[in-house]
């Protein structure tokens, strides 16, 4: 059995998200019989979802329930810990077993549990479910037997109806923090007795993107190597030869050489290196000069402030678009592009630049010049229209990925401008971004109308602006329930 399965967590105060883990022990001042009976967790894969689902089925079903959670010793807690626990139900949405586990859900539903005081229906990725199955859903929760209990999780948030969203208590799972991972992995480690430094595990928890499950599987990798783990020997284990060569990387770039460069990201991409980690080495290296430099220790290796401001500016957004781009390769190849094409421009005008310098290198100078200068001045025709239409313009730090995780945010944010709008907002939800444009789906016709007034979509504009430093434009459409 894999650490991240041996070692997952079984009370609420071993859960490593601090926030799930807060929110989870606040529901313990409230009576049992007083619980929400609909949970609906969302974040990316790995961030602990499942575990706490297996948590909460605990919480409803431990014996021995204290103040701060179930117990985790009982015949109950132990039986949902193996995962064979008859009244916890565990569907996956995703495959087809589950969608016929659905169909049966109905019927069963009725059934008082076998051997436990509530049936818990853990429901996973369940934004893969039919339209059917979400009615089929939906009338359950709309008037479920008082002892069953659902816990709905899913990757994918914006695909559920908002429905079925609000009847449940929404937990949001975000990518793990740093600290966060490294909790985790202290924990494993020092069950496991691995000889590993604080820096080592600190090493881990920045290959893990984030992920619980990636973190504790790189510890488990390290745990079959011999001999004391030090950063030097983490770095053999999980960097390709290639990364010592990094250094030659960056003075490729810093020296304007666009075909040396990309020759290099050529090599890096035959040897099938991960390109997430790849730029997180970039940035790592970038970071170390970058305070080197500041802190006016020695020469810069690489090249001036302003130059390495830049090139982080450009790298850290091609680590966002990483994830989004159907060729995996392509934003690093455009980082590397602008930032030769870019010369000495200060870091302040890579956003405003960045959209137009790969197709058109000019243009780069040209809007530099309107955002560095007072607006009349020698600004050329064709810069000035592309302020004008900057809102369809997108510079891409605004994605609808982005928009849904945020969603509460930008509700929150709404509401000290117009509380109204933020109502609104709660029962509506992202469609779309594209091009610039920010498409919000309303189900009620009066919502549509209310979000859709000139004076709301410029509050909501300038709420986004204010989030994510991006201009946009807001449509709203009628969505059907
Ligand atoms: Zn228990």
């Amino acid at each position: 059995m894999s650490f991240y399965r041996i070692y997952r967590p079984q009370v609420i105060e071993e859960i490593d998200n601090a926030s799930v883990r807060d929110q989870l022990l606040g529901l313990m001042v409230k009576d049992r019989s007083k619980l929400p009976h609909a949970f609906f967790f969302t974040g990316p894969k790995g961030t602990g979802k499942t575990t706490a689902a297996r948590v909460i089925a605990k919480l409803f079903n431990c014996t021995n329930l204290t103040k701060s959670g179930p117990c985790g010793e009982c015949e109950q807690c132990k039986n949902i810990a193996k995962g064979m626990n008859l009244d916890v139900i565990e569907m996956d949405a995703a495959s087809n077993r589950g969608i016929d586990e659905i169909r049966q859900l109905r019927d069963r539903i009725g059934l008082t549990p076998s051997s436990s005081a509530y049936t818990i229906y853990i429901i996973d990725e369940v934004h893969m479910l039919t339209t059917e199955a979400f009615n089929a859903l939906l009338k359950t929760l709309e008037e479920p037997p008082s002892h069953a209990v659902f816990v709905l999780a899913t990757t994918d948030a914006h695909k559920v109806p908002a429905t079925i969203k609000s009847r449940c208590l929404e937990l949001n799972f975000h990518k793990a923090t740093a600290d966060e991972l490294l909790h985790a992995l202290e924990r494993v480690a020092a069950a496991e007795k691995i000889n590993i430094s604080k820096e080592g595990l600190l090493y881990i928890a920045g290959l893990a993107d984030g992920s619980f499950r990636d973190a504790v599987k790189y510890l488990e990798q390290v745990s079959l190597a011999t001999g004391k783990i030090t950063e030097e020997s983490l770095q053999k284990m999980f960097a390709t030869p290639q990364y010592a060569k990094l250094d030659a990387f960056i003075k490729l770039l810093f020296s304007n050489d666009v075909k040396g460069s990309l020759g290099y990201m050529e090599e890096v991409r035959q040897q099938g290196v991960d390109f997430r980690s790849f730029v997180t080495f970039v940035l790592q290296m970038l970071e170390a000069e970058l305070v080197s430099v500041a802190k006016g220790e020695g020469e810069p290796k690489f090249g001036p402030m302003p130059r390495l401001k830049r090139a982080i500016a450009l790298f850290s957004k091609a680590y966002e678009e990483l994830r989004v781009s159907p060729i995996p390769q392509l934003p690093i190849e455009v980082a590397i592009i602008e930032f030769c094409a870019g010369g000495n421009e200060p870091v302040g005008d890579v956003r405003a630049a960045a959209p137009k310098a790969a197709d058109a290198p000019r243009s780069v100078h040209a809007s530099v010049a309107t955002t560095s200068r007072p607006a009349a001045e020698v600004v050329p025709p064709a810069a000035a229209r592309e302020a004008d239409t900057a809102a369809s313009q997108s510079l891409g730090l605004l994605t609808l990925d982005k928009l849904v995780e945020h969603w509460a945010d930008f509700i929150a944010a709404t509401k000290p401008t117009n509380h109204s709008v933020a109502g609104v907002l709660r029962s509506s939800r992202p469609k779309a971004v594209e091009n610039g444009i920010v498409v919000i789906e309303a189900f009620y016709k009066f919502h549509q109308e209310k979000l859709a007034d000139i004076q709301t979509k410029i509050i909501l504009s300038d709420v986004l602006k204010k989030l994510f430093g991006e201009k946009v434009k807001i449509e709203i459409v009628l969505g059907k329930k």
